[in-house]
């Protein structure tokens, strides 16, 4: 895949470390029309790793696995986050928006106050291998109007650090190297780690973010605990650590993501997510009066 490959202008400089505070093995189910993924932030997590509310993991190369897709569907209030690392997937919404999310590509949609939307394979075959995060937005944010990007391959920034270790940046800002996606309050870090033998990585950390690390290729060592591939660590948060260090003795490949938490309540109700049980109900009104999309958003 090509890309946009930078220069790490800046060391991080980690000297206290983050621990792991437990590690969880993904669930294996199915969404959309029976596609089987593994949901590894699941709705117990969620107070937990505030703003996070989701992390599924798909990959297979059975297209009986995922040909269904998920077809149409609604979101309100938060952010999906869309990460294809094999195949195709096509977006289709209800204000126009259509595109085609590639190998390698980021779809960063802003549901806010409402759009229904499908992700359909593009592909009949072979493997389909990705990930979709979802983080909360602030009340304040949540009934903002909707909102997409398709980042293709090349517009994710990258850069290799002194140790070998590839880093993708999808959000937030990692060596002096600045992300493809920023986010004011919340300040999501997602990156995307490629260890091609004995390597580390370290990453500085604001003691106040959650975070996470997501290991999908071989394993990763954090604080002298291993956290092999399909599982995921949950760090400490500890008021002195200043970050995280990844160490492998092989190839592996992982997800680091952190955000700052917005210590508000949680109302979910499948794909509306807002702050009370009244706005939940509110949600499904708007649904079914077809107020999810332009031409009916003024009614
Ligand atoms: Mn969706």
């Amino acid at each position: 895949m090509s890309s946009s490959v930078h220069t790490p202008t800046q060391q991080e400089t980690v000297t206290r470390l983050r621990t792991m505070e437990r590690r969880v093995i993904g669930r294996p189910t199915s969404d959309g029309a029976g596609v089987k993924l593994t949901r590894v932030l699941t709705q117990d997590l969620q107070r937990r790793l505030d703003p996070y509310l989701m992390l599924d993991a798909f990959g297979t190369d059975n297209p009986e696995d995922y040909i269904g897709g998920f077809p149409d569907h609604p979101h309100r209030g938060f952010e999906t986050i869309t990460y294809m690392i094999a195949g195709q997937m096509r977006h289709n919404d209800s204000y126009g928006n259509e595109g085609v999310l590639r190998n390698g590509g980021v779809q960063w949609m802003t549901a806010g106050r409402g759009v229904i939307h499908s992700e359909l394979p593009e592909q009949a075959e072979g493997a389909m291998e990705g990930f979709q995060l979802w983080l909360n937005l602030p009340s304040q944010d949540k009934m903002t109007e909707p909102w997409y990007q398709d980042f293709q391959s090349e517009d994710i920034p990258e850069f290799r650090t002194p140790a070998g270790v590839k880093a993708r940046v999808i959000a937030g800002r990692s060596h002096g190297v600045k992300g493809a996606m920023e986010r004011p309050i919340t300040q999501p870090l997602y990156l995307d780690l490629h260890f091609e033998g004995p390597a580390q990585f370290e990453q500085s950390l604001s003691p106040t973010a959650n975070a996470f690390v997501y290991v999908y290729r071989g394993d990763v060592v954090i604080d002298g605990e291993t956290v092999p591939s399909g599982s995921m660590a949950i760090l400490n948060n500890a008021a002195m650590a200043d970050g995280v260090i990844l160490q492998t003795k092989a190839s592996a490949r992982a997800l680091l993501i952190a955000g700052e938490p917005l210590h508000e309540s949680i109302a979910q109700y499948g794909p509306f997510v807002m702050n009370t049980q009244q706005e939940l109900l509110q949600a499904v009104q708007d649904f079914q009066a077809g107020k999810f999309s332009r031409a009916n958003r003024s009614g």
